[in-house]
């Protein structure tokens, strides 16, 4: 599978022998069961590391902690431009540990050393930039009330923030989700996925360097019932920021009802990508394609549902597997590689198992659809031909490198096709003629539409879901309002 030339960095050799204990209160505790889990390199199956799972009462602890120093630590003093240059110090530190970084994050994912060197890590890192750019900035305003008063608002830290978060950018997810929690002056319990803890133990080690007060930012790594659930029902936990499968987002929903706490939730998706008549086609074939393979398809915006005029669908499609060809599979290690595994076994067997009931429901393989290696998680790029609507690879999130190809005829038609789920996240359109594209951009019920391009994203606009595909949105200025309330104050004159 390649990669046999890699030199680790010595750091990450260092760190994977001690990646052991929780990171809570500013200190590497164990958990206190002493049970560790393993973490896998899913290009071979080999466990990385043990790592230690927190339980109910470590959660407990990093709660506390975090609560404890959001209602009496130096943090919430400080002034914004003191935290501001404390995340500044953060995205330093995750620049010169940027090698170590995308090595961790392509060992314990699987994705491609070109992607988590010149996508994951720089993003995460600028994401930080971006946020503690914002912490000075959060101004509140005066109001022209009526009567005798002078009225105003500020902005204040909605307080203990509970972050649970996925393993398709296990970085990225958690820069998303800290960094405008830490440019607001909230205090963090923040869990990694369970198949994806390490970037983020390492994250803990720098922001500990950078010197964040203790207790403003705690990092345990656990199982969702163990250690995700007891955070979502810790009743000194302000608020749950979630991103993950719309299923266990919606639990969560539920469950963060008794007490009220403030959700924000970024889920699933089961995006279209429309090809009109005029597009550019050697943008938009190639564009398409990455917007499905891009990160093995465990992309909650993938571009899984694929569009295109009857005029043009077959050859499209025929360029379409043709490109696929090119795309070269291998451990993520190896420079040449475009696509790794998939994250975990489970993954892999949910992924084909979404393969074989496509075939199954008459749907025609045109490429791919097959485990291609013995050793590791991987599935072949697939393109499916001839889908219906009504086919189970249509509808559901496969969350892997899977498209289904399906001809339109009418734009009206096309918009209502596109709309006929219970999802909406994103949306890509391919086209020269601006006033049909704003048309489909309108019409389309999704958070984010990509005109001539996909999967383009910046710290600075929003992203989040309509629909079933979330609540709230990263990213931008309305990510501050995830971690935000607003007081209005009135003086009497
Ligand atoms: P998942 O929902 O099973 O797990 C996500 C996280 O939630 C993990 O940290 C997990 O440990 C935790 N968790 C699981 N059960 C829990 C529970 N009962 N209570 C609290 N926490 C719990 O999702 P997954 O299958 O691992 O991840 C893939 C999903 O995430 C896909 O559906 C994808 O679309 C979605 N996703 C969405 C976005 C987005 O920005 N909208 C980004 C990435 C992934």
């Amino acid at each position: 599978l390649g990669a046999k030339k890699v030199e680790m960095s010595p750091k990450v050799v260092e760190f994977l022998k001690g990646v052991k204990q929780l990171y809570i209160n500013g200190e590497w505790v164990d958990s206190v069961s002493g049970k560790t889990f393993e973490t896998v390199n899913p290009a071979t199956g080999e466990k990385l590391a043990d790592v230690a799972e927190a339980n109910p009462e470590d959660i407990d602890r990093a709660v506390r902690a975090a609560r404890e120093a959001f209602d009496h630590g130096p943090w919430t003093k400080m002034s914004a431009a003191e935290r501001s240059r404390l995340i500044y110090k953060l995205a330093d530190l995750m620049e010169t540990h940027q090698l170590e970084l995308a090595q961790l994050e392509t060992l314990d994912n699987g994705k491609p050393i070109r992607e988590t060197s010149n996508a994951d890590i720089p993003l995460a890192i600028e994401h930080f930039r971006y946020f503690a750019g914002w912490s000075t900035k959060m101004v509140g305003q005066t109001i022209p009330v009526q009567g005798a008063y002078f009225n105003y608002t500020r902005y204040e830290p909605v307080g203990v923030v509970g972050q649970i978060i996925p393993w398709n950018f296990p970085l990225l997810m958690a820069a998303w989700k800290l960094g405008a929690a830490l440019a607001t002056g909230c205090t963090i319990v923040l869990k990694p996925a369970e198949q994806t803890p390490l970037s983020a133990l390492y994250l803990a080690r720098l922001a500990d360097e950078a010197g964040f007060p203790k207790g403003v930012l705690n990092i345990v790594p656990g199982y969702g019932k163990t250690a995700g659930e007891p955070l979502v029902h810790h009743d000194l936990v302000d608020k749950i920021a979630f991103t993950g499968s719309t299923a266990v987002g919606k639990a969560i929903m539920k469950q963060a009802s008794d007490s009220l706490k403030r959700v924000t939730l970024e889920l699933g998706g089961k995006s279209p990508n429309i090809i009109l008549p005029d597009a550019d086609l050697t943008k938009a074939v190639p564009g398409a394609l990455s917007g499905i393979m891009f990160n093995q398809g465990q992309v909650c915006c993938a571009g899984s549902r694929l569009y295109v005029q009857k005029s043009l669908y077959d050859n499209v499609v025929a360029d379409l597997v043709s490109q696929t060809k090119s795309i070269k599979q291998g451990n993520g290690l190896a420079d040449e590689t475009t696509m790794g595994p998939l994250v975990s076994a489970q993954q892999q067997k949910r992924v084909k198992t979404y393969i074989d009931k496509g075939i199954e429901e008459g749907a025609e393989v045109l490429a791919g659809g097959n485990i291609p290696f013995d050793q590791g998680y991987f599935v072949e790029p697939t393109i499916f031909a001839d889908v219906d609507h009504s086919m189970t690879i249509a509808r559901e999130e496969i969350f892997g490198p899977v498209v289904a190809a399906m001809p339109f005829d009418d734009l009206d038609d096309l918009i209502a096709k596109a709309n006929d789920t219970a999802y909406g996240l994103a949306a890509g359109v391919w086209t020269q003629d601006l006033k049909k594209a704003h048309y489909i951009a309108h019409g389309i019920k999704a958070g984010t539409v990509w005109v001539n391009c996909y999967n383009v994203f910046d710290a600075a606009s929003p992203f989040g879901g309509y629909k079933q595909s979330g609540i709230g949105r990263e990213m931008g200025s309305y990510a501050l309002d995830n971690y935000t309330e607003v007081k209005s104050v009135w003086i009497n004159m």
